[in-house]
């Protein structure tokens, strides 16, 4: 099986570009690797991959990807914190094309399996006022509510998998990420979420010595967050399975982001003024993942400690900061980073 093309989309980015490395640790020999991104702009590149620049909103690009593929990795999107996805809402909703042109090539090269990432964002709205981490589970996403532009292209995409499925035969796994991080996240430039914002703002204060972090909303919201190589496993694991509905693919450890602070303050070791941005874009007041369904299946859940994952992640951020402040790498978009194996 390992000698079977394996294509991931969204490759230049952080999840599906940490998806590569791990495949190419697995033994996977043909790994075909797609981003619209330049090749000198991925996050991660690996020379022994077939990497290829290509804009998959168009559909004959699409082709180019999933030609002769045995499965495929679908995670490419125009993706970001809620600072980005609340302002480029229409860009978001543009990813469908993406996965629309995906699975038609899919289908016309007869790919054996397909994989979605989705998101919490399908989530219903009305279900996550509270602060206190309301439990999602899968079927909660109906009456559909999701997150305005990026929730309804993903519960749109999602569908289309499904019906694809039934009506084309292709067969479809979807998982619902709840925020990821980890190394090799975007972590400044305005797409970066939660946990790696978090981060550089507190190296940041503690490097300029304002000892100040501005933080967004009350900081009573409340999420979870799964480190990156849960994320991998839980991946893998449902397109090895024969789940055919939307699944949870996140940790239950909620907190929240005043929480989340706390621990990212103990890990640098300072204590920051705390200044609230009652303004900026915040999202749901609560959210955390019902893990109900994927351990039924699998017996399985993503369980790395927050503390244990933002620790790792904390230290790739500083490494990243001294680099950029030392002159040794620019924008996190901009600069070519080397495989980490
Ligand atoms: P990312 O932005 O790091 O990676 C996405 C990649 O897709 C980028 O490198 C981007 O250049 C690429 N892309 C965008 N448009 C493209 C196009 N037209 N053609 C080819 N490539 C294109 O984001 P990520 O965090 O790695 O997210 C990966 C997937 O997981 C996305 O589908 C995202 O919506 C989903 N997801 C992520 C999270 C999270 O917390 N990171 C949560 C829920 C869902």
């Amino acid at each position: 099986m390992h000698e079977d093309l394996v294509v991931v989309t969204g490759a230049g980015g952080f999840i599906a570009g940490s998806l590569v490395a791990s495949l190419r640790q697995q033994g996977y020999k043909r790994i075909r690797a797609v981003d619209i991104k330049p090749l000198d702009h991925w996050y991660q590149r690996f020379d022994d991959v077939e990497n290829l620049s290509l804009d998959l909103n168009i559909k004959e690009n699409c082709e180019k990807a999933a030609r002769n593929a045995r499965d495929v990795y679908n995670l490419a999107a125009n993706m970001g914190g809620m600072g980005f996805i609340e302002k480029n809402k229409a860009l978001c909703m543009l990813s469908v094309l993406i996965n629309t042109h995906m699975l038609q090539a899919a289908v016309k090269y007869r790919v054996a399996r397909y994989f979605y990432s989705s998101s919490a964002c399908v989530y219903n709205g009305d279900k996550q006022k509270s602060f206190e981490a309301p439990l999602l589970r899968e079927e909660d996403a109906y009456p559909a509510l999701a997150e305005d532009g990026y929730g309804w292209e993903k519960l749109f995409s999602e569908r289309m998998c499904r019906h694809f499925h039934e009506d084309f035969g292709l067969y479809t796994r979807v998982a619902r990420f709840h925020n990821v991080y980890g190394p090799w996240g975007t972590w400044f430039g305005g797409r970066e979420k939660a946990p790696a914002a978090i981060c550089r703002k507190v190296i940041e204060a503690k490097e300029n010595g304002k000892h100040e972090i501005e933080i967004w909303g009350s900081g009573n919201q409340t999420r979870s967050f799964m480190y990156i190589d849960d994320c991998l496993e839980g991946v893998q694991k449902i397109m090895n399975s024969q789940i055919l509905e939307p699944i949870n693919l996140g940790s239950a450890e909620a907190v929240s982001i005043n929480r989340l602070v706390d621990l990212v303050e103990d890990i640098a070791g300072v204590r920051l003024n705390r200044k609230y941005d009652l303004d900026a874009p915040q999202g749901v007041n609560g959210r955390n993942s019902e893990n109900t369904l994927i351990q039924k299946y699998l017996n399985w859940e993503p369980s790395i400690p927050l503390r244990e994952g933002l620790e790792k992640t904390y230290a790739w951020i500083y490494d990243q900061y001294r680099a950029r402040e030392s002159g040794r790498a620019g924008v996190v978009q901009e600069f070519v980073t080397t495989p980490h194996d």
